[in-house]
């Protein structure tokens, strides 16, 4: 992820994890439907849109090797969108009822246009960003601080991978922890809400690992009770993990009412630009999947059922997702 803690989906640090071994047949993407054993998949119906994910473009100013969006600096993968491509979804989302508007990259602030789009967007909704948090942000200083006087809230995440700067900054480049925390400063001094997105270590101690991060918060001067996201690893785009494929009976034999509330299908759409325009996809994860582009407008895009059938699909199975708060 580059700043990209990227849209990931995540688990809290407490959540309750679903066994694997009860899923046997491999994972196939051959099928939009079917497993490659047969069976019915998996599938999430939309009831209401109450978040709206807008893709940036999959520009960053950093090169982290472990990015869920493959980004780096001048990547084109998914091109920076503009406000005026923007502009149509956000009100036809505002008619549909969404609740707020979020936003991922890439870094979000490499995009010329960002700080407009957010501008617009905070004017009709409550609006959450991810950032690295590193100088894309840091030297829009001037254009960020009059969005605190939006007529609704901006909340920040910021990616802080590990307690450990030596190890952050393996992976996002030297300096690049030191940065972050200067942008969390700075985006805490204008009275933004801030939290962090963390990785997720194997059979980590949640509570450790978190006591360190406020140990280096206090040395630097940052206060401790900022909120924690933490991610799995989802891997690089178009790749394909090996893990198993959910079916059907899996959906009703698992997740409850509730907890299927939580993939973020469930509720929410991302935006994702194309050469053929701005198209609207199922979630945060699938943009790599062309299956999962559900049409050019927002009232077209509820309708499809999802099939999980994306190798991340089984991360939110496994892990209960949602990428939204803190
Ligand atoms: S990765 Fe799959 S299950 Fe998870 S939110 Fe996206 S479409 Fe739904």
């Amino acid at each position: 992820m580059t700043t990209s803690q990227a849209r990931v989906i995540v688990a809290d640090s407490g959540s309750k994890r679903i066994p694997a071994q009860e899923i046997f047949s491999p994972r196939s993407s051959d099928s939009w439907t079917h497993t490659r054993a047969g069976d019915p998949r998996g599938y999430i119906e939309t009831p209401a849109l109450k978040e709206l994910w807008i893709h940036t473009g999959s520009a960053c100013n950093l090169a982290c090797p472990f990015c869920l969006e493959g980004s780096s600096p001048g990547d084109t993968r998914i091109p920076l969108v503009k406000l005026d491509e923007i502009t149509p979804f956000l009100h036809e989302a505002v008619e549909l009822g969404v609740q707020q508007f979020s936003f991922t990259g890439g870094e979000p602030f490499v995009n010329r246009d960002f700080v407009k789009i957010l501008s617009a967007a905070s004017a009709l909704r409550p609006c959450f960003v991810l950032s690295n948090g590193t100088q894309a942000l840091l030297g829009r200083a001037k254009q960020i601080e009059p969005l605190r006087d939006s007529a609704h809230p901006i909340r920040f995440r910021i990616s802080l991978d590990y307690p450990d700067i030596a190890k952050h900054d393996a992976g996002r480049g030297e300096g690049s922890f030191v940065e972050s925390l200067q942008g969390i400063r700075f985006l805490r001094d204008l009275g933004f809400e801030v939290s962090i997105a963390r990785q997720m270590l194997p059979d980590e101690d949640a509570q450790a690992v978190e006591d360190a991060f406020h140990a280096l918060f206090r040395e630097h001067g940052i206060e401790e009770r900022l909120p924690f996201t933490v991610f799995p690893d989802f891997g690089l785009p178009g790749s394909e993990d090996g893990s198993p494929e959910v079916t059907e009976t899996c959906m009703l034999k698992y997740p409850t009412q509730q907890s299927r509330e939580h993939f973020m299908c469930t509720y929410t759409r991302m935006l994702v630009k194309r050469d053929s325009g701005v198209r609207v996809f199922a979630c945060t994860l699938v943009d790599d999947d062309p299956g999962y582009d559900l049409g050019g407008t927002l009232a077209e895009s509820l309708q499809p059922r999802i099939m999980l059938r994306h190798h991340r699909c089984f991360a939110c199975y496994r892990f209960g997702a949602s990428c939204s708060a803190p």
